[in-house]
């Protein structure tokens, strides 16, 4: 395989590739598989078997990592879990891997119970964006759905992550038919007056899933009729940093944008750029099936890293095949770092 590319804009080390040609320069960090919300698609009730502390990289040892990747091409980080905002002084590691050199762009997921509070000082460390997991706008659904009620207010926590400048925040909705579906317009209606990308997403047969059916499922194409009672909608760019997967939409005269994210009913597997190390150190090529390199150990013995990495990108699989397997039983998102 052809590991690097072309020189990128600004003199930086040329982008890493893939076998498949697609250049990699975003890794997604989860930081703990542990979390304060159980999910009904992601968690059991009862938690999941937690890594034994031991087993879970150090700040100082993700910071290593990112230093080894960041000459091979890296520039954009997403930190996310499990729950990240439950790992103390998570304003440090932002603050340890902003001041790599060559990283440009650090971007948070989080369920956003802890972003009025912390916000301020995870702008102030150097996170730039945040993805924020809204699935009710309704009090008890929140609880019911996060199978535990910390007093999460979506539009507060959202409101919050604007106040404190982070931009774009974007709010992430599982919608789930019987669920929340009915609450599509009144997320995409918070799009009218807040700078906010709302993006609905498929639910994906993965992890939790087995209690839910093809049924849960509401394709794109229905979610944007809904959302288009609302005012016509336009094709919008989307923000203009972190565009993902996501297809966004505007409403007429609208200050942010809604967005679909598809993975049951298309692929965009063709311009995947994402590479995932999860909290135990793997490296994680593709987010569903077995693909994995373990980086913590041989960082642990002091051995470069670099190999590995061009090693794991040429065995990054061209695509998933969900659409094909539409079964349960693959492992939750919050185990892989989603
Ligand atoms: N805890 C953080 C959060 O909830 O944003 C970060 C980790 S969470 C695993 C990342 C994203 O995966 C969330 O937006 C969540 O809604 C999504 N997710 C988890 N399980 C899913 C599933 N079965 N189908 C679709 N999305 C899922
Ligand atoms: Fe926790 Fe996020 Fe999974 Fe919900 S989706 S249980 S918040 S990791």
């Amino acid at each position: 395989m052809s590991a690097h590319g072309s020189v990128g804009a600004g003199g930086h080390a040329p982008a890493l590739r893939d076998q498949h040609g697609r250049s990699i320069e975003y890794l997604r960090i989860s930081v703990t598989d542990r979390c304060n919300f159980r999910c009904v698609y992601c968690m059991p009730e009862a938690g999941l078997d937690w890594l034994p502390k031991a087993d879970i990289l150090s700040y100082e040892e993700i910071v290593g990592v990112v230093e080894q990747l960041a000459p091979l091409g890296l520039r954009r980080l997403r930190i996310t879990g499990g729950e990240p905002t439950i790992r103390p002084d998570l304003d440090t590691l932002i603050a340890k891997l902003k001041a790599v050199p060559g990283i440009e762009d650090i971007a948070l997921s989080t369920n956003g119970v802890k972003l009025p509070t912390m916000a301020t000082a995870l702008k102030a460390a150097g996170l730039d964006r945040v993805n924020l997991s809204a699935d009710s706008l309704q009090a008890a659904r929140v609880a019911a759905i996060a199978r535990r009620d910390l007093g999460f207010r979506p539009v507060e926590a959202a409101e919050a992550a604007i106040a404190a400048g982070l931009d774009p925040v974007k709010l992430n909705v599982v919608v789930m038919r019987g669920v929340n579906d009915d609450e599509v317009v009144d997320f995409a209606r918070l799009t009218l007056t807040m700078p906010l990308h709302v993006r609905f997403i498929e639910l994906m047969p993965v992890g939790e899933m087995a209690h839910l059916t093809d049924e849960h499922i509401v394709p794109s194409e229905e979610v944007l009729a809904r959302v288009a009672t609302l005012g016509a909608l336009s094709p919008a760019d989307g923000p203009a940093r972190g565009n993902g997967p996501a297809k966004y939409h505007r409403i007429a005269g609208a200050a942010g944008t809604v967005g679909v994210i598809t993975p049951m009913t298309h692929t965009y597997c063709g311009s995947c750029n994402r590479v995932r190390l999860t909290a135990d150190g793997r490296l994680r090529t593709c987010l569903y099936g077995d693909h994995e390199v373990n980086l913590r150990d041989p960082l642990r013995r002091g051995e470069p890293l670099e190999p590995l990495f061009v090693r794991a990108l040429s065995e990054k699989p061209l695509e998933h095949n969900l659409i094909q397997m539409k079964v349960g039983g693959l492992r939750a998102l919050s185990q892989v770092g989603g």
